[in-house]
């Protein structure tokens, strides 16, 4: 019989949860997007649903993703959306397959968000937020009996039971099933910080490292770049690792580079960082010039004027793309058009780590597969399932991520349901 209790042991305050003995009692742990999904799918069954969150409210990584328009899902097609999980598409198909991005559209409509397909494929709400779509679908979520308990930080099991710390002592739930739904370690401060890794280890789960993915890398600038560009944007650029392109607006930060096209191309750059110590970028500050038109424009007679007045009247390069070609350049080189012009099309730029995990968008790493059942059930724990970001999975931006933690934790959730009819 599931019942919820105080430790015996415990001399601290306790306090026990209410709850029906006839019924089923799943806890859900993290209250993000992956575990709100997984309670969906339960509050559909005859189960008591508990979801746990240490923060005093839901979703606030959600909300953070709603600051740059909330990019839901992506709208290509349903190969080339899962071959964005790299090496894991394999353990995500089934889940990607189950909850596609047209049902994700389709799933928002139905919350009375309408959403839309952008010109680069990425889906959106129409009114670009996360708060009216997480407030209905918590509503919804609540309205059909779930039971909302934060503030409750999970620290791992007393026996067979849950333990959570929370402001009045410490708490416990004795569980038929249980989802961890707890994230990556991105943004500790909206929630989750990846604590849950040592409790996991503990009971001898195999956890790949948790790293920092879709993230900036720090350069090594001089002086002059971090105090006169730090923010700086280096607008319509080409940026090229070993065989990976992604074009787009970069940003100069005070430490290197960031912003999209770099986020596309981290995980190759940081995997080549931690092979190698650097990672050599290549930027191609004009990519709708050939090379050869920009050696033509550079031979044009420049007369008296400087290379950077030259540069500017001949191709319009100014502010940082010229800083980073000064910066980057020797002297002889940046004074000859061949090599300038080569410069300006291939920019070597050395970046030496990846920015703290702490301040990037998502984590690689997390729970292996190979530890999982294809419900995300632990193999070492019956009846404990994982869904999210806390999964051994990376994507790019582009909507994947939100997505995927949206799909595996209705698996979760449906191999929960099924888990307990058995
Ligand atoms: C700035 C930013 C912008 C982003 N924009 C996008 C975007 O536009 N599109 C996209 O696809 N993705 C985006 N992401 C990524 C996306 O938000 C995450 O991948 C997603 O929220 C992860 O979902 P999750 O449910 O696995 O975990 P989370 O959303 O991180 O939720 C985990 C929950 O678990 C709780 N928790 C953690 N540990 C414990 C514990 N020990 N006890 C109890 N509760 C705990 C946390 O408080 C949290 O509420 C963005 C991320 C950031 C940081």
């Amino acid at each position: 019989m599931p019942y919820l209790y105080p430790s015996i042991q415990m001399r601290v305050t306790c306090h026990i949860m209410k709850t029906s003995l006839t019924k089923a009692q799943v806890a859900i742990i993290g209250g993000g997007p992956a575990g709100l999904m997984a309670a969906e799918v339960l509050c559909a069954q005859d189960v008591d649903v508990h979801l746990f969150d240490a923060m005093p409210s839901l979703g606030r990584k959600f909300l953070m993703a709603g600051k740059s328009g909330l990019n839901l899902t992506h709208g290509e097609a349903p190969d080339k959306f899962l071959s964005r999980f790299g090496t894991a598409q394999h353990h995500m198909e089934s889940s990607l397959t189950n909850f596609s991005a047209k049902d994700i559209q389709a799933w928002a409509r139905e919350l009375g968000i309408k959403t839309f397909v952008g010109t680069s494929g990425r889906v959106f709400p129409k009114n670009h937020k996360a708060a009216p779509l997480l407030r209905a679908w918590v509503r919804r979520l609540r309205a059909e009996g779930l039971n909302v308990h934060v503030r409750h930080k999970w620290i791992g099991w007393d026996g067979d039971a849950l333990q959570f710390e929370t402001p009045d002592g410490p708490a416990f739930m004795k569980a038929d099933a249980t989802i961890l739904a707890l994230g990556g370690a991105s943004w500790p401060k909206l929630g989750s910080d990846g604590a849950w890794v040592d409790p996991l280890s503990e009971q001898g789960i195999a956890i790949a490292p948790l790293r920092p993915a879709n993230c900036g890398f720090d350069a090594d600038w001089s002086d002059h770049i971090k105090t006169k560009f730090g923010g700086a944007p280096l607008k319509s650029v080409r940026l090229t690792f070993k065989d990976q392109i992604a074009k787009g607006d970069a940003t100069i930060t005070e430490n290197g580079l960031e912003s999209g096209p770099v986020y596309t191309l981290s995980a190759a750059l940081r995997d080549e960082i931690e092979a190698n110590g650097t990672a050599v970028l290549h930027i191609d500050l004009l990519p709708g010039l050939s090379e050869a038109k920009v050696i033509e424009a550079l031979n044009r007679p420049r007369g008296k004027k400087t290379m950077g007045t030259h540069l500017k009247r001949t191709l319009k390069l100014t502010g940082a793309k010229v800083a980073l070609l000064h910066e980057a350049l020797d002297k002889g080189t940046f004074q000859n058009p061949v090599g300038l012009a080569q410069g300006i099309k291939t920019l070597p730029i050395t970046l030496v780590r990846p920015r703290p995990i702490d301040e990037v968008i998502s984590t690689a790493g997390g729970i292996e597969f190979g530890g999982l059942t294809d419900g995300f059930m632990l193999n070492a724990k019956p009846g404990v399932f994982c869904a999210g970001e806390m999964l051994d999975w990376e994507a790019p931006t582009g909507g994947y991520l939100l997505s995927a933690c949206m799909a595996t934790g209705r698996t979760a959730g449906e191999a929960v349901a099924q888990f307990l009819k058995d």
